[in-house]
């Protein structure tokens, strides 16, 4: 059944100091000091229930708490972390995929739930058929609406602006500008970020907590609250959730790719490597940046 999102007494706490995302680049904050062209400004929206933009709320989740919080989801199911983000965060709190195995679990344990999360994924212009496929049977299966972010410029722009194949010469810089900046732009509206992060996906995840608690602008004090319910869950459990309960997956997955991200940048993997060897082969480079570029406020192992 359906519940609604938590009422917010229609207040808001008291507006945080307006930043400017525009300027926010490549050289500045987004490439550790590369040089480099500016990038566009991540697109801004505002806060739709009283219109004074996207900054003027903080996480609204106590860094005291976080470890907490952690402790006690140890014990808890998927499920009743789902219904603490939704009764914490309404839908101030959204789920980011890219349609990993883990991502389709968790969508489907929030709609078993009736824990309706805006959903959002990022297209960069450059997945695979098969993932833009599998966007429009995911909507059909779950009855959503799964919003698009795109980055401000097209893989053609950016060929102008950078040199054709970007990907091939400087990956970070890639990503950083159609993956980092677009989230980074999103997230500006959020109090909670869901994601399908596991730590048995690779080396670099093998210490991700269930909820952690992220700088957003150290500026201004924004803080944005990631959680991430299936970072217990096991490549096996994930599979077995999905043929049990019919969901549509990528049907790359049945051909050898078992992390499936842009064209250029993915491969498929052999038996006993790592389930995300096959990103960026020939860099040395494990994540795209979306969930490395946000500084941590609180650090607490499990
Ligand atoms: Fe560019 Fe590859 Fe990153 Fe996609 S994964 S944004 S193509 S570098």
């Amino acid at each position: 059944m359906a519940s609604s999102p938590p009422t917010q007494d229609g207040k808001h706490p008291p507006p945080l100091p307006a930043r400017e995302v525009a300027g926010y680049c490549v050289s500045d904050g987004g490439g550790k000091g590369r040089a480099g062209s500016p990038l566009p400004a991540a697109p801004r929206t505002e806060c739709a229930p009283c219109q004074r933009g996207p900054t003027h709320y903080a996480a609204g989740l106590p860094a005291r708490e976080v470890a907490e919080l952690n402790l006690r989801f140890a014990s808890q199911s998927t499920p009743e972390v789902l219904a603490w983000a939704w009764e914490r965060f309404g839908n101030r709190a959204a789920i980011g995929t890219s349609y990993q195995g883990a991502g389709l679990v968790m969508l489907h344990l929030a709609k078993m739930a009736g824990l309706t999360f805006p959903v959002f994924t990022l297209d960069t212009g450059l997945l695979f058929p098969e993932t833009l496929a599998l966007q429009r049977r995911l909507e059909d299966f779950y009855g959503l609406k799964i919003e698009v972010i795109e980055p401000d410029l097209t893989v053609e722009e950016q060929a102008d602006v950078h040199g054709p194949e970007l990907w091939k010469r400087d990956p970070d810089l890639c990503c950083t500008a159609r993956k980092v900046l677009p989230l980074r732009g999103k997230l500006e509206e959020l109090a909670c970020w869901l994601t399908g992060l596991r730590r048995q996906q690779s080396q670099a995840r093998a210490a991700v907590d269930i909820v952690e608690l992220y700088h957003l602008d150290e500026e201004t004090g924004r803080e944005i609250v990631k959680v991430n319910p299936m970072a217990h869950w096991s490549r096996e459990q994930v599979w077995s959730h999905i043929q049990k309960h019919k969901i549509p997956y990528n049907p790359l997955h049945d051909l050898g790719y078992r992390s499936i991200g842009c064209m250029p940048c993915t491969r498929k993997t052999a038996e006993g490597q790592e389930e995300r060897a096959g990103r960026w082969i020939g860099f040395k480079k494990v994540e795209c940046g979306i969930h490395t570029f946000l500084p941590k406020k609180v650090d607490f192992q499990i």
